[in-house]
């Protein structure tokens, strides 16, 4: 085990001296939309601990014109020298004399570039429907980039309040963190708009945003006015959200026991935004996809997504702006709560879409990660702001989520809340380190929660639990799974939930299995679900008997636990512990499933399985596929009745792509044209349908069908809509078709924030990834010059699916010679993923050819 020990003390190269520190800043911003500029005059009340003779704080990209210092009496210090030092990223204010310590207000005028980089304050447009360009100046300050709008003290720990002043054309709509409080003329037909101080706060939760942009009417949510900005004509996009969030600010506010902590709460959508989403106090910002949705036109996923980003930036309202990492080595632990509280809010928001068991397929996503020998630690050592960019990803954000989830279901979900509340109320309106929120909880229940925890925390992947009876005894033995076999020391404390017996006299009981393995006493010939209701954020190896046993009574499983026998189960093929073609074997066994997730995992086996094999091999493997597919299609039905639970939607459409895709049933075939069409006429086929349709038409479609969806994709009527489009064309099979969608990534077609996403669909295109890859190989520098640089390396992703060995050669060799510096390590784990899916498809393509040769 390799715990490390945090280091919290403060580093010279990159904390600024505290000689003077800021409590309050008064901001006044004056953008020029048209010329793609800003001006700003900025008061910040210094408290001055010590004598300075410099003050030394960020600014990036700015040029100071001009400051001085007043103290209480009156007396003025000027600034006689300004030095900005690009490399750091500070400004070094020389004074005429020295400060004594006490309060002092320093005055600085400085201006800077509305950049389109989409960080700091920058540049979004649209064209309306006169075609017209219009352009927004907006902010995405986390982590480090409020330092390009207005010099800053940068830090986390620096909190302070923020009096903000947008001075803007009259007729535009200007919002910031605080609510307006008074409007004045000035000249120019322009207006200065002032906005009510906001608590002390971090500075990379500051916001402004002005624009050519409507907002609704206000809802009124226990004294809290909800509004969705919009860019014009997207209002009718809205209701949704507007649900969603007050939903989620009473849950938030009954759930911390606080009431929330801003007067107002704007959600704005943003045409151009790297992110999917940033919890500025009271002006949270989003891409349109992830705010504005029509219910009747959008699917259960898309929906979800939609809810559980907003449940997660308010949920950072409390958990992140209230209370706020001390540096950003809590980066992770602010994501992964407030993911953990997304899962939990959506949870009781639509409790019939069973979001936990929906959250189990995501938390695939971080087990493959984590079963890499390239994994980290969810924690790390932070010294640079840089350090921590590496921490927003699937282990912070999923893996995060689900250990906190495994905790909370091990001490019971009042004893949990009851921590978090005292771990609030503690820090509110301060900093913390991780190790509070432990203690905070370990105060509230009296377990050792620091110390399970830690083993979670400080050491990089998770454990197989290795389950069997003997001896009236259920043993429980944990090595760490990992797909390269290697054995290392790395153990946990495991706490989850055992059930013995079967559905009608079980026993739950909670188990902390020590890092030597436990046993619990188990009566020999019982059944027993390890890990069970499925939180534990480990895999499971059932003994022969044991898991005979589950599979004789499959339905006395929940669904979560049902999708992770399948997921284990694919998870060890993929390692090599099972052949692919008994995973299908095994895959049959669940032909009467019901459940989506279950579904998911086994489609995602079926898929992998489909794309290694070609020829006579191929159609009989899709003959299976039909058959395994289509009376699970006949039972929830081929047509969606308006009394369908949203799960029976999402599993039909689920089904229907499956057995379209990867089954080639010609039925399916025909149908989904049909479908298309009715729903691309703005007929009302179910939005489900309609989105496996697009699905199924690009893996078969030509240019004809390429012509339509380009069609469609000008003529969405909604952000989903237009995506489900876009992202198909990256599905076409046709080679000449999917050069058209790369070359459409070099230009304005395509959004440069969906540009990653085209490229991952399009690397993974089953039959023209190859020639994706040279696509993205020879044009790698002008790609990665359009993107936002935290947005890089989500082009890679999908090299996992080029398992061909010159691929594979020729991807690892490219990016030897071209590193992605700022995602070093997500990089690393994408090529060790592309290696361990090689390897696996080598086995399993002859294992697969072998028992569907006929
Ligand atoms: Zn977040």
């Amino acid at each position: 085990m390799s715990v490390v020990e945090t280091s919290s003390a403060p580093d010279a190269l990159y904390r600024l001296p505290r000689g003077a520190v800021p409590a309050r800043y008064d901001l006044a911003l004056e953008p020029d939309l048209e010329a793609g500029t800003f001006s700003g005059s900025e008061d910040v009340v210094l408290d001055v601990r010590e004598q300075v003779e410099e003050i030394v704080l960020n600014a990036a990209e700015l040029d100071i014109d001009r400051g001085w210092l007043t103290g209480e009496d009156g007396r003025r210090v000027d600034v006689v020298d300004i030095r900005l030092d690009g490399s750091t990223e500070r400004a070094h204010l020389g004074l005429g004399a020295a400060l004594a310590p006490g309060p002092w207000t320093l005055h600085l005028e400085f201006r800077g570039v509305l950049n389109d980089r989409m960080a700091g304050f920058y540049r979004s447009t649209y064209v309306s429907q006169d075609g017209v360009e219009h352009v927004i100046a907006t902010t995405q300050f986390e982590s480090t980039d409020a330092r390009r709008a207005f010099p800053c003290w940068d830090e986390p720990d620096l909190k302070a309040v923020f009096g903000v002043t947008l001075i803007v054309p009259d007729g535009l709509l200007a919002i910031s963190n605080g609510p307006e409080v008074e409007r004045t003329a000035v000249h120019d037909d322009r207006v200065r708009v002032r906005f009510a101080d906001t608590m002390p706060m971090s500075t990379y939760l500051a916001a402004f945003v002005v624009g050519p942009l409507e907002a609704t009417e206000p809802v009124d949510v226990e004294g809290v006015p909800l509004r969705i900005v919009h860019v014009p004509g997207k209002g009718n996009l809205a209701a949704f959200a507007l649900e969603v969030g007050a939903f989620s600010l009473r849950f938030f506010a009954d759930y911390y026991g606080i009431p929330y902590p801003d007067r107002k709460l704007d959600m704005v959508a943003l045409p151009d935004f790297a992110q999917g989403a940033m919890e500025n106090l009271g002006c949270i910002t989003y891409r349109e996809v992830a705010l504005l949705v029509d219910p009747a036109k959008a699917t259960q996923q898309e929906l979800q997504g939609v809810a559980d980003t907003i449940a997660h930036e308010i949920a950072h309202m409390w958990f992140g702006d209230l209370v706020t990492m001390r540096w950003w080595n809590g980066i992770w632990l602010n994501e992964a709560f407030a993911t953990f509280m997304e899962l939990l809010c959506v949870d009781a928001f639509r409790p019939e879409w069973d979001r936990w068991a929906l959250h189990a397929r995501s938390r695939s996503q971080a087990f493959e990660i984590d079963a890499l020998s390239t994994t980290r630690s969810i924690e790390y050592p932070v010294r640079s702001p840089d350090d921590a960019s590496g921490m927003f990803d699937t282990l912070t954000y999923t893996k995060g989520a689900s250990v906190l989830r495994m905790l909370e279901q091990y001490l019971g979900a009042e004893r949990f809340r009851d921590g978090i509340r005292r771990y609030l109320a503690d820090h509110a309106y301060g900093n913390t380190e991780t190790s509070d929120l432990w203690d905070a909880i370990e105060t509230a229940t009296g377990e050792p929660v620091r110390r399970i925890m830690d083993g979670w925390i400080w050491q990089g992947g998770f454990p197989l639990i290795s389950a069997s009876v003997t001896d009236g005894a259920l043993w429980l033995d944990q090595r760490r799974f990992r797909f390269d076999g290697a054995e290392d020391d790395n153990r946990w404390e495991v706490p989850f939930l055992v059930r013995h017996g079967s559905s009608s006299d079980a026993v739950v009981e909670p188990v902390l299995v020590g890092r030597g393995g436990s046993a619990v006493p188990h009566a020999d010939g019982l059944p027993a679900v390890v890990n069970a209701g499925g939180h534990g954020f480990v895999r499971v190896g059932y003994a022969p008997d044991l898991r005979a046993r589950l599979m004789a009574s499959l339905f006395d499983l929940t669904p979560i636990e049902r999708y992770q026998l399948v997921d284990d189960a694919w998870a060890a093929t993929v390692a090599g512990g099972m052949s692919a073609a008994d995973f299908c074997r095994f895959a049959r066994g669940f032909a009467a499933e019901t459940d989506l997730p279950t579904w998911q995992a086994l489609l995602l086996g079926i898929t992998w399985s489909e794309r290694l094999l070609a020829g006579e091999p191929r159609e009989r493997f899709r003959a299976f596929v039909r058959e395994l597919i289509r009376p699970a299609l006949e039972r929830v039905g081929w047509e969606a009745s308006p009394t369908d639970p949203d799960l029976t939607r999402a599993l039909r459409g689920a089904l229907f792509a499956g057995l379209g895709v990867l089954g080639g049933d010609p039925e399916t075939l025909a149908l989904a044209r049909e479908i298309e069409l009715e729903s691309r006429a703005g007929g009302s086929a179910d939005p489900s349908l309609a989105s496996a349709a697009v699905s199924v038409i690009a893996a078969t479609g030509g240019a004809e069908e390429f012509e339509g969806f380009l069609r469609a994709m000008d003529g969405a009527s909604t952000p989903q809509e237009e995506l489900r489009y876009l992202f198909g064309l990256a599905d076409f099979r046709d080679p000449v078709m999917l050069t058209r969608t790369l070359e459409m990534t070099t230009t304005d077609a395509i959004r440069s924030q969906n540009v990653p996403q085209v490229f991952m669909k399009a690397l993974m295109n089953r039959d023209q990834g190859a020639l994706a890859w040279s696509f993205v190989r020879d044009r790698w520098a002008a790609i990665v010059e359009r993107l936002a640089p935290s947005t890089v390396v989500y082009v890679a992703y999908g090299v996992r699916a080029l398992v061909e060995p010159q691929l594979v050669e020729d991807v690892q060799a490219f990016f030897v010679e071209h590193d992605i510096p700022q995602s070093a390590l997500q990089l690393r784990q994408t090529l060790e993923i592309q290696r361990v899916n090689a390897a696996f498809a080598a086995r399993a393509r002859s294992e697969l050819e072998a028992a569907f040769e006929g």
